[in-house]
């Protein structure tokens, strides 16, 4: 009897074994195509501004003689425009690897609200030339603990797909105000908004609305590392559709800070 039993338990773990190899494989195949998947994404990301800088450096070098000043400055204006583009997409991979590796450390010190805001607008300010901006501000907002550099970069995303997503010569708001334990920032525009299934999804990394725009060329990256950095600050971060007219609308929540938090100069040493 002891023999049929042992040969049953050696049955049963053989078959566990079996089914967790077989379980392990599986993931690995999911794994290796998620990569390679995220590899052509990205190639594709880096080649296109690579292919518009070198067709307008090309055409420099070998038109020169027969081409006006406005067309120099036309195709100068592109390789510029596209290699900053080429580097905030690095920028935003690099974000996401910090993240995604935890070694985000926000460092929070005192932080005036319309100071970031103020930081941000004028970092946004070439991608805002061709809308008009507006900001709200409750007078005495309370000091926030916020790490800035995150947040200004929070900031300038929103910013960056509300010119990329309404419409040139529409508003842009943003408005910030105390509610109870907490600081709202919201930021408005006047574009289509999201469609009902996508409000969520759009904070996924790599997750663009389907049929939008081609040309609004994006990452994907933006929205999850703004999650992800203001959830490294404790605050939170959501889109809806605005109720009254037309466009989006992100708003972060931030607490404020029990005890009022100290001046970068004191929080870094
Ligand atoms: P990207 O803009 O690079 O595609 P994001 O993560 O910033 O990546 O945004 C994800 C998607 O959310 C966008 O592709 C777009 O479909 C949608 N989206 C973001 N911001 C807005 C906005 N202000 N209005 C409408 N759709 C938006």
């Amino acid at each position: 009897l002891m023999d049929a039993l042992a040969d049953q338990a050696a049955l049963a773990i053989e078959r566990v074994n079996l089914a967790r190899d077989l379980h392990l494989t599986r993931l690995q195949a999911e794994t290796d195509r998620l990569r390679s998947a995220l590899l052509t994404s990205i190639s594709h990301d880096l080649r296109t501004p690579l292919a518009s800088i070198l067709g307008s450096a090309t055409s420099l070098r070998s038109q020169d003689a027969f081409l006006d000043s406005p067309t120099k400055e036309a195709l100068l204006g592109t390789i510029i425009d596209e290699a900053d583009r080429l580097n905030r997409f690095i920028g935003n991979l690099l974000d996401m690897t910090r993240l995604e590796s935890g070694a985000l450390k926000p460092r929070v010190s005192a932080a005036e609200v319309s100071d970031v805001i103020g930081a941000a607008l004028q970092r946004a300010a070439k991608i805002l030339a061709q809308h008009r901006v507006e900001v709200h501000l409750q007078p005495n907002l309370p000091m926030l603990a916020l790490d800035m550099v995150l947040f200004e970069q929070v900031l300038f995303n929103l910013l960056d797909n509300a010119a990329k997503y309404a419409p040139a010569g529409s508003l842009i708001t943003i408005a910030a105000g105390r509610e109870g334990d907490s600081v709202l920032i919201r930021v408005m525009d006047e574009g289509d908004g999201i469609p009902a299934g996508d409000v969520e999804r759009i904070f996924e990394k790599f997750h663009r609305v389907e049929g939008s725009d081609r040309r609004r060329v994006g990452t994907g990256l933006g929205l999850a590392i703004c999650r992800g950095f203001v959830e490294a600050m404790d605050g939170t971060i959501t889109a809806a559709n605005r109720s009254g007219g037309k466009g989006a609308v992100f708003t972060i929540t931030l607490p404020v800070p029990a005890i009022p938090p100290l001046p970068a100069e004191e929080a870094a040493s």
